[in-house]
């Protein structure tokens, strides 16, 4: 059987959860304690999708970035030849999610035919929810976007929003 291999930019501002989504996904873990990712950190994960009666073996390597106050130096070369991103934002920080505009429109502009998926994080936190979803549903119709409400630390939607995103860069 074959895979197929596929680059996947993690996006969105500092401490929304980028980096403890994949840990999630990848290693099924969590951490409370910041977890400082140094430069560009590549991770993989090989999921299997129903395609036509049979299943393909799609290989995610999940791009990583620490440090969202370096992101202007780097961003070309982060979301270039990119297949699909992950655009997170924090439910507990509005401005996250107004920020997701320019992060879309840089990837956009740098992969123009990349697939892109909304993870709306840290579901878990029911009392500090600062976004109503109303807003969330909004950039995903201007983008034309699916969104899934996560929580990295719950695992809820996790896997969700990665295999979605899989199934749409096997389109
Ligand atoms: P990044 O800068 O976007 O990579 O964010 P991190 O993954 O480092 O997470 C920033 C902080 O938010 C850390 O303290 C995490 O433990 C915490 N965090 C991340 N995802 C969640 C979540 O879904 N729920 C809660 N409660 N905390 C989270
Ligand atoms: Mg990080």
């Amino acid at each position: 059987m074959t895979t197929i291999n596929k680059k996947v930019c993690l996006l969105g501002d500092f401490a929304v959860g980028k980096t403890s989504l994949v840990r999630r996904f990848v290693y099924n873990m969590f951490d409370d304690k910041y977890i400082s990712s140094i430069g560009v950190k590549v991770s993989r994960k090989t999921v299997q999708i129903p395609q036509a009666n049979a299943f393909t073996s799609l290989t995610m390597m999940l791009w990583d970035l620490a440090g969202s106050e370096r992101f202007d130096q780097v961003k070309s070369s982060y979301i270039r030849g990119t297949s699909g991103a992950i655009l997170v934002c924090d439910l507990t920080r509005p401005e996250t999610l107004a920020n997701l505009h320019i992060y879309i429109e840089d990837l956009q502009y740098a992969s123009p035919d990349a697939r892109l998926i909304i993870a709306a994080n840290k579901s878990d936190l029911v009392n500090e929810q600062q976004i109503a979803l109303t807003e969330v549903e909004k950039i995903t119709i201007r983008y034309e976007a699916s969104y899934y409400l996560t929580s990295a630390k719950t695992g809820s939607g996790v896997e969700n929003v990665f295999r979605h995103l899989a199934r749409l860069l096997l389109e």
